[in-house]
């Protein structure tokens, strides 16, 4: 007795739409929606059909890049007065640090402690 073929066909674009899974047409295998071919029998699956019109990303706005400073104020970061605020801080306690002749405090600050903090005032972020 022949085999009997029990591969249905499923239309790609309703299955996208109304399942998870497509039916394999050969050996009839569920597979993911987005494979394209059968992980059964590796026989390849008809391309899906174009992403519905409400889907597709909106073309009618294009968005101004986004600027960047180290400079400027942000939501998230000091404007002039406060980078140069933290700045001078920072270079007021090395100046004392060094002044005092304690090794461990002048390496710890200069070293750790001013970079983590100057670097994180000075970053670059966006303005707009
Ligand atoms: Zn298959």
């Amino acid at each position: 007795m022949a085999p009997v073929c029990v591969a249905r066909w499923v239309d790609p674009g309703r299955a996208a739409a109304d399942t998870p899974d497509m039916t394999c047409s050969v050996c009839g295998a569920l597979s993911r929606a987005d494979a394209t071919w059968c992980s059964q029998c590796h026989a390849p699956f008809a391309a899906p059909a174009p992403a519905p019109a409400r889907l597709a990303p909106r073309q009618d706005a294009p968005s101004p890049p986004p600027v960047y400073s180290r400079w400027r104020k942000s939501d998230t970061s000091f404007g002039p007065v406060g980078r140069i605020g933290w700045t001078v801080g920072m270079t007021f306690f090395a100046v004392l640090f060094l002044w005092s002749g304690n090794i461990f405090a002048v390496g710890g600050w200069c070293f750790i402690a001013m970079p983590l903090v100057l670097r994180s005032v000075w970053s670059r972020s966006r303005v707009s």
